[in-house]
């Protein structure tokens, strides 16, 4: 990584991590904040990169703290523990160690980006696309996951599945506003039939729909399965049914829930606008998946 140490201090307040620190990479200059302790086996991640110029203009603005949400828990850096104890020896550039990106490892990540490849389960665009590592195949997250749910291995070529992929997943190259795949729009808009005219003012906010995890903490829901919920309260029904992993689920409008039919567990869900996610400072990522960091101040 060319990862140079320049500034190191004990971060308290980083819950369960012990070091946070800047560092510099060699090429361009730029600083990059990380978290964990870098000379110890497990090394430490960077700063999910949209932290990162929030950190720093904090620091170089000598704020004592800066709050930013981690998927969905806010931390309160200790930026000026961090400033005094500048003069104690900076660690071993050769022992940095740095293993990922806001948690997720940089071999798992590379790869994940968005692509326009068809997946063969729901022949859509993937959304979310997520690898299996072991061949290779790609699939939306929510596919992949409800095949694996059911027992059954990779869908094109049955390999296996491993667990891990669906063990609290964090992943750092997601974007947050990732769009509704347009051919699964439009066979949403055709079986729900036509809109009913805009009467909405300002209609043209965008909305996300999230739920409560089981774990707290709110995530947004994949985007196909919010689309397809959008499009039902905006012809103001009262309810809708959804498939998610495998389960029917209903969403109810009126309530403001997501019930599992035949069982009497509730999730509340709600109609965020997109400009107001950030007050949502418990709103961890999408589909289960953790993704979102954000400042806060
Ligand atoms: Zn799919
Ligand atoms: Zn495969």
């Amino acid at each position: 990584m060319g990862l140079k140490g320049s500034k190191m201090a004990p971060a308290t307040s980083l819950g369960k991590t012990k070091w946070f620190q800047t560092s510099k990479k060699e090429d361009n200059s730029r600083f990059i904040w990380i978290y964990g302790n870098p000379t110890i086996k497990s090394g430490c991640y960077e700063f999910h990169p949209d932290l990162q110029d929030h950190i720093e203009e904090a620091f170089l603005a000598k704020k004592k703290t800066c709050k930013v949400s981690v998927f969905g828990t806010v931390w309160t850096l200790d930026l000026k523990n961090m400033k005094e104890s500048k003069e104690s020896a900076p660690p071993n550039s050769k022992k940095l160690k740095c293993i990922g990106v806001a948690g997720a490892k940089y071999a798992k990540t590379s790869g994940f980006q968005q692509s326009d490849d068809i997946c063969a389960v729901c022949y859509d665009p993937s959304t979310i696309p997520t690898r299996i590592e072991i061949c290779g195949h790609i699939f939306c997250f929510l596919c992949l996951k409800t095949n694996y749910i059911l027992g059954n291995g990779c869908p094109t070529c049955r390999g296996g599945i491993p667990n891990s992929m669906f063990d609290k997943p964090i992943r750092a190259d997601i974007d947050f506003d990732i769009e509704c795949p347009s051919e699964y729009a439009v066979d949403c808009v055709k079986m729900l039939g036509p809109e009913p005219r805009k009467s909405e003012r300002g209609s043209s906010e965008k909305y996300y729909w999230i739920y409560e995890s089981n774990r707290s903490g709110w995530f947004r829901y994949d985007p196909k399965t919010e689309y397809f919920i959008e499009k039902n309260f905006k012809r103001k029904n009262k309810s809708c049914e959804v498939f998610i992993c495998g389960h029917k689920m209903t969403i109810n409008f009126k309530k403001g829930t997501q019930e599992i039919q035949g069982r009497i567990i509730k999730r509340k869900i709600k109609r965020i606008a997109a400009s107001d996610i950030y007050k949502q400072h418990d709103l961890r990522g999408i589909a289960g998946i953790r993704t979102l960091n954000f400042p806060i101040s």
